[in-house]
């Protein structure tokens, strides 16, 4: 029997669901990855995530051919290619790796349909998540809806069977014999080179592996230095958790076992992103709305001059200018600057969560569905476990708490950096500047005055219908 590996959001060989079941029930496996015309053409030329996920596919490539087979690349619609491949070759089965996400569900029934159309079938298997869809659920049932319940229901049925790794490398004597085919450049594909070496992100096995083994030694220290956005104190997995470039129960699994405060508190930070997984297959129509409905009618005036400001990094906040100019730069911002940006766009801008979520979605290269509309739900407090609707940040006091040193500020916004460390986290309180540094010339004013919008910001949300 012939099946096929469709890889998707899992580009790797090792610890890997769906080429484990394929080379497990079959005799002979292709592996294929369809660049996916609907998404692709939705996108600038410069995004940073095809050319993440182009040169995964060229260590991916690398890697089979040593083997003898390869990684056969088309770029279509999947449910015109996925079936057409399954014919080319002789496929009965399709073989690939569960997506929780409402748009991949939908492709996947299309392609099962079509693929049954020709008795063919699609088989998908868990691999992104350690518990998945029913997995974990309250005593009633039903799924949880706040964090803390959760992460304890998750914890107490791990066990070292859910972390098991899959041996999808012990049969690779069963991969199919291919001659080699090339793979469409990036130009073709109608996207550019976006500099990912230069900003020292590496893509595939070999990058996410090099990260790994340089967070596992940090990752004791991960509690106390996670807040602080110019201190390497993450692991800057998030890219390769998203393109499957690592397997989550490696991680999981090393985490658990080191057992440190550091790595319990990163562990729980893998179990929220289980967390809005779950909550997004249950309910997907936080994709669209918020989780609640009392928040669903808020009336956010919206000003676009102010939205673009924060887009550009030139609110006169410096914190949220230098977060804001760390995605544009990089495509990754720091998650305590996360938080701070969206709730200053909600509760201080007063826009509407939904366009921060989309802006974010269009420019992180670790864009995850589940996890940037948990996480604006969260800031917006629209979510199921979010930030009280009263509670808004300070954008001051927070670049004071984990900036101290304004370090961060002067790396993103430079025309700040001779400011002393009082002054950099709010220049226009300040009582001095350096000679020649004019506020309102050289950096913006502040757009907004905080406090204001505070009581503009509780007001807006106070007036929602009750629950
Ligand atoms: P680490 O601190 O090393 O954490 C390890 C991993 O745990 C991360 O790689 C990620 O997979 C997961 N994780 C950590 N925090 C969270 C969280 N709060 N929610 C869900 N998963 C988490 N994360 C994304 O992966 N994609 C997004 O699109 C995304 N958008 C966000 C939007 C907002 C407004 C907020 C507040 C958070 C968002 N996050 C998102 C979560 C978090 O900010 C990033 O996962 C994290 O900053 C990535 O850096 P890291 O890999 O070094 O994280």
């Amino acid at each position: 029997t012939t099946a096929l590996c469709w890889f998707r959001r899992d580009l790797r060989l090792d610890d890997h669901a769906a080429l484990h079941a394929a080379l497990r029930h079959s005799e002979c496996v292709i592996c294929v990855f369809v660049f996916d015309r609907d998404i692709l053409d939705r996108l600038p030329a410069q995004d940073r995530r095809i050319d993440f996920i182009w040169h995964s596919l060229e260590e991916l490539k690398e890697h089979l051919r040593a083997l003898g087979s390869d990684l056969v690349v088309v770029s279509g619609r999947p449910v015109d290619c996925i079936p057409v491949l399954a014919q080319e070759h002789g496929a009965g089965t399709v073989w690939a790796s569960r997506d929780y996400e409402p748009a991949a569900c939908q492709r996947d029934k299309a392609v099962a349909a079509r693929l049954s159309q020709l008795g063919k079938k699609l088989e998908t298997v868990k691999d992104q998540v350690i518990f998945e869809q029913d997995e974990v659920l309250t005593g009633n049932g039903k799924p949880y809806t706040v964090f803390t319940p959760y992460r304890n229901a998750w914890l107490k049925k791990l066990t070292p069977f859910y972390l098991q790794a899959y041996p999808s490398t012990s049969h690779l004597d069963r991969l199919a014999r291919l001659a080699e085919t090339p793979l469409p450049s990036l130009a073709d594909l109608g996207f550019t080179d976006t500099g990912l070496g230069r900003l020292g992100i590496l893509a595939g096995m070999s990058g996410a592996a090099a990260l790994f083994a340089d967070f596992g030694q940090r990752i004791e220290h991960y509690q106390q230095w996670r807040d602080f956005p110019a201190v390497k104190g993450v692991s800057y997995l998030s890219v390769h958790l998203r393109f499957g470039t690592i397997s989550i129960r490696q991680l999981a699994q090393f985490a658990w076992q080191q057992g440190s405060a550091g790595a319990t508190t990163w562990l729980n930070e893998l179990i929220w992103r289980e967390f809005y997984q779950q909550l997004l297959w249950h309910y997907p129509h936080v994709a669209e709305e918020s989780f609640k409905p009392e928040y669903r009618q808020l009336g956010f005036p919206n000003d676009e001059t102010q939205f673009a400001a924060w887009c550009t990094g030139r609110t006169g906040y410096p914190l949220v200018d230098a977060a804001m100019r760390q995605l544009e730069h990089s495509s990754y911002m720091h998650n305590r600057l996360r938080m701070v940006t969206a709730s200053f766009l909600v509760k201080d801008l007063l826009v509407d969560w939904r366009w921060g979520e989309r802006y974010f979605a269009e420019k992180l290269i670790d864009y995850d569905l589940a996890a940037n509309n948990g996480g604006w739900q969260w800031a917006a407090s629209t979510g199921c476990d979010a930030q009280p609707w009263f509670r808004i940040f300070n954008p001051v006091t927070q670049s004071q708490k984990f900036d101290p040193e304004g370090k961060f500020i002067r790396r993103y916004v430079p025309e700040l950096a001779t400011l002393d460390n009082q002054a950099i986290h709010a220049p226009w309180q300040a009582k001095t500047l350096p000679d020649g540094f004019l506020l309102g010339r050289d950096y913006p004013r502040p757009i907004v005055d905080h406090a204001e919008q505070r009581t503009q910001a509780l007001a807006l949300f106070g007036l929602r219908p009750k629950a």
